[in-house]
């Protein structure tokens, strides 16, 4: 859509955040870039419109189109990850599963999910979180010596606190996670099986992580991590009883209009993910997050529960004498982005934590293959080898630059030909 940049305040912010984009690298497990046709989609007129309720039972007229493309979303996303039932209107990931928890648990209820400090996530439970106000929660963690989830230990928890759902997914943990297993805990104890996908639901979609739906009462998930759509959720289900809830605890629940204009970018999102590059994509996702870890692993740098079997990784850096904070700051400085992290029984509060969590959804999505990985690990463990030294910042960073106009993520956008016209 023709427009006019008039509100040059906001227009130059937006300009230096793509150029940001293009410029550095980015190692945020849990963010990626979209496809330029998913955002364009957001930009949209479709932003103007109410349309309260679902496709054929809106409470605004003049829906017609919009109803057309929410049950495009919703067919596509049912299709992509085989349920039944999909609910494409959560605003966010945290909403999607309030939502879902909603449908499953009376305020008050007894829920068991993964502890933030392991991995989790805030809508797990967080105090100050709606799910932690309104339910009861109880946390399973991973054990100390290997630092994974030992299936036996959430059996005892769940057949110690009797909660009405548990919960499986997180937002930093490595190895995959056994949903079968999980919902046979459920069973025994009584009680529902919600699986939070938020970060793994490109893995499942290209059908590279075991698929949640078949064993779950609800699945609850984002779009934009590896799924790479719009910054938003869904909630998936195949017990038609649970697909009611589901729908009524979203909307009038707990929000009002859906954004049309993110729906629409959620149903091309969903296309793309059904799409044979994409699963080359995500292959090469979890390639580069294997290698990342063997690199640094080689360097010195110890990996928690010794390496990755998604697109992320935990480095506790204190192997190499450091602490999370530090670490974040000192890649940041050489233009590659991460975020600290705490690691499994960590002794260091959160502000500083032992660790950094690292993912390559969005290297890979500009392109960056196995060998540019391996040279990105080595830099990585050059900064953390030498936080101070300026010359080693200064050799990194020129090369982060290199890489990075090698790599552009929208080569047509103006922030790209920028960076390109500069190098050349
Ligand atoms: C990212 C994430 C979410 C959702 O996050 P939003 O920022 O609300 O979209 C939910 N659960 C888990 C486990 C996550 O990692």
């Amino acid at each position: 859509m023709q427009h006019q940049r008039t509100d040059t305040e906001v227009w130059a912010s937006i300009d230096h955040e793509a150029r940001r984009q293009e410029a550095q690298l980015e190692l945020i497990a849990s963010e990626n870039h979209a496809s330029a046709e998913v955002i364009a989609a957001m930009g949209t007129v479709l932003t103007n419109k109410y349309a309260e309720g679902y496709p054929g039972r809106r409470y605004y007229g003049g829906c017609e189109y919009v109803d057309e493309v929410e049950v495009l979303a919703r067919d596509r996303a049912k299709a992509l990850f085989g349920s039944k039932f999909a609910n494409v209107q959560p605003h966010s990931g945290t909403q999607a599963t309030l939502g879902a928890l909603m449908a499953l648990a009376d305020p008050g209820d007894t829920v068991l999910a993964m502890s933030l400090d392991h991995g989790g996530h805030l809508s797990h439970g967080h105090p100050k979180n709606a799910s932690g106000i309104f339910y009861r929660f109880e946390h399973y963690g991973v054990e100390r010596g290997d630092e994974r989830i030992s299936m036996d230990a959430v059996r005892a928890k769940a057949l110690e606190c009797r909660p009405k759902v548990i919960v499986a997914g997180g937002s930093a943990y490595p190895r995959t996670i056994d949903f079968a297993a999980f919902a046979e805990i459920a069973r025994e104890v009584g009680a529902k099986l919600l699986v939070d996908m938020a970060h793994i639901s490109g893995l499942v979609a290209a059908d590279l992580h075991p698929n949640p739906v078949p064993h779950a009462d609800a699945v609850s998930s984002s779009t934009h991590k590896t799924l790479r759509g719009p910054r938003a959720g869904f909630v998936l289900t195949n017990d038609r009883e649970v697909n009611k809830r589901i729908n009524s605890a979203i909307f009038p629940g707990s929000q009002g209009g859906p954004l049309m204009h993110v729906i629409a970018a959620k149903a091309i999102g969903f296309r793309e993910a059904a799409s044979a590059e994409f699963k080359a994509y995500v292959r090469a996702v979890l390639d580069n997050a294997r290698i990342l870890a063997e690199t640094l692993g080689e360097r010195g740098l110890r990996i928690v529960s010794g390496g990755t079997d998604n697109h992320l990784m935990l480095v506790d850096v204190s192997s190499v004498g450091l602490t999370g904070d530090v670490a974040e700051n000192a890649l940041h400085a050489v233009d590659l982005t991460c975020n600290k992290n705490l690691i499994p029984f960590d002794e260091q509060p959160p502000v500083k934590a032992s660790g950094v969590r690292l993912g390559t959804p969005a290297i890979t999505s500009r392109g960056i293959d196995a060998d540019d990985t391996r040279r990105l690990g080595h830099w990585i463990a050059d900064v953390l080898a030498a936080p101070d030294d300026a010359s080693v910042r200064a050799r990194v960073k020129g090369e982060v630059a290199e890489l990075a106009a090698a790599r552009p993520i929208y080569p047509n956008e103006p922030a790209a030909r920028a960076i390109a016209a500069a190098r050349a």
